[in-house]
């Protein structure tokens, strides 16, 4: 079926019990949202389910900066995000109590739930939403088969699994999680206030370890509805006594483990609940099939010390919704040769390796401590300071010789 057609048949919704529709995303968080509206405003006929109404309040990507509003500037949707995020322009980058460099430039914090609420939001068509769980999928070269839990039944073309770490729907199908690395990081989230009030003297802070040791990559403050806004990533054993300590006694073990904090926060505390999270680092094998394909976290998670969750599904949604939906749409069947296109795609591929290489990279610059790599973790900040000050000195300099050695 060609797009002009879809455009004019919506969705077979109502109260029937099979529903027939062009594209059926599973999983309205952030990468299945986002695929519904881009698809939608191009007007192909698309059903978005998930088993919950209202986006949970869960841990997860805080943060929106760099890569990520570049590709969100394209699809159209950044003016979305500004509604609902806060934004800021310079980030303080210390270690210990010295200045590292300054990063300007701008990003947004924003909690989880209100940011798939946005994209949610952003096909107003409520027909395209089905709240159900699917309990099985059976694709093949022609029509795609879901099982709902209510009963329902659901016949598309395409089937999008963007189900996050969940992998039921996948393992029904054969696919396999394969661990990359188990319990990789461990990501904690709160929110902290001076007891008056007073504002903080930064727009946005990061904090690096020191110390191999500690485990600790960073710690970044940034504003978000609320207040201010803490994420400190870790590459530490989950067991280890330190994370009660950090669950229990926050500020406290906090400044112990970055001493450098105290004369920037001055006075403070944690206000509401302390949230962690410890994750692996998986990726889906046996995802080549017919009439299905994976995006998001449902393909490969991510370590969130090194922030490439959301530019990766980014990418998966641009490329799938933008570049390949439309031209497999075009033509009968969906057999595996159409999807092989979507997982060999040289954008995706860049993007979910630089994904591993950034996250072995940040946990071996962070508490590797063989000599090679304490000498390297000297140099990175030695050629982040140099490059601040000459940069200070002679202000576009550094631009300028980047520029020319590109
Ligand atoms: C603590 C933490 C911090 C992070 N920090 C960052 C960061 O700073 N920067 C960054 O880029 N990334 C970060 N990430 C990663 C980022 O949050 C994820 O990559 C992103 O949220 C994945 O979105 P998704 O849409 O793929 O999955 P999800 O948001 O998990 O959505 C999956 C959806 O599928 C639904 N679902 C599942 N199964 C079914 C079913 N059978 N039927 C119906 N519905 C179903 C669920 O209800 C859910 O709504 C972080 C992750 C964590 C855990």
């Amino acid at each position: 079926m060609i797009a002009e057609e879809s455009m004019i048949k919506p969705v077979a919704i109502c109260e029937a019990e099979v529903i027939e529709t062009d594209v059926a995303i599973v999983g309205a968080g952030l990468a299945g949202s986002l695929a519904r509206a881009v698809l939608a405003r191009a007007g192909y006929r698309v059903l978005l389910i998930d088993k919950r109404q209202i986006p949970p309040d869960e841990f997860r990507v805080e943060k929106i900066a760099g890569r990520q509003i570049d590709i969100l500037r394209r699809l159209g949707f950044i003016d979305d995000v500004e509604a609902v995020a806060s934004s800021y322009d310079r980030v303080l980058n210390i270690r210990g109590r010295k200045l590292v460099d300054v990063s300007v430039g701008r990003s947004y914090g924003v909690s989880y739930a209100n940011l798939v609420d946005m994209a949610r939001g952003l096909t107003p068509d409520a027909s395209s939403f089905l709240l159900d769980q699917v309990t099985d999928v059976s694709c093949g070269e022609d029509r795609q088969h879901l099982t709902l839990a209510s009963g329902k039944r659901v016949v598309s073309r395409l089937v999008v699994l963007a189900t996050g770490m969940a992998s039921a729907l996948g393992h029904n199908l054969g696919m396999r999680r394969q661990m990359i690395a188990a319990r990789h990081s461990v990501t904690f989230g709160f929110t902290i206030a001076r007891p008056d009030n007073v504002p903080f003297d930064f727009d946005s802070l990061t904090c690096y370890g020191k110390e191999a040791a500690d485990g600790v990559d960073y710690l970044t403050l940034f504003p978000m509805q609320g207040g201010m806004r803490a994420n400190l990533f870790m590459f530490r054993d989950p067991t280890d006594p330190i994370m009660r300590e950090l669950r229990r006694d926050t500020r406290r073990t906090l400044l112990r483990l970055m001493p450098g904090l105290q004369p920037y926060l001055g006075d403070f505390q944690i206000v509401g609940q302390v949230k962690n999270w410890v994750m692996d680092l998986s990726v889906t094998e046996g995802h080549l099939q017919p009439g299905v394909v994976l995006i998001g976290d449902a393909f490969q998670t991510n370590c969130p010390a090194a922030g490439t969750g959301v530019s990766r599904l980014l990418v998966d949604v641009e490329r799938l919704c933008t570049v390949h939906v439309p031209r497999w749409l075009e033509t009968e069947g969906m057999g595996i040769e159409k999807i092989t296109q979507f997982y060999s795609d040289r954008d995706k591929l860049a993007a979910d390796r630089h994904s591993l290489q950034l996250a072995r990279f940040r946990q071996a610059l962070t508490s590797n401590t063989d000599a090679r790599w304490s000498i390297q973790r000297r140099l990175h900040f030695l050629r982040r300071m140099i490059t601040h000050r000459a940069d200070r000195i002679h202000p576009g300099w550094v631009m300028r010789v980047r520029g020319a050695l590109r």
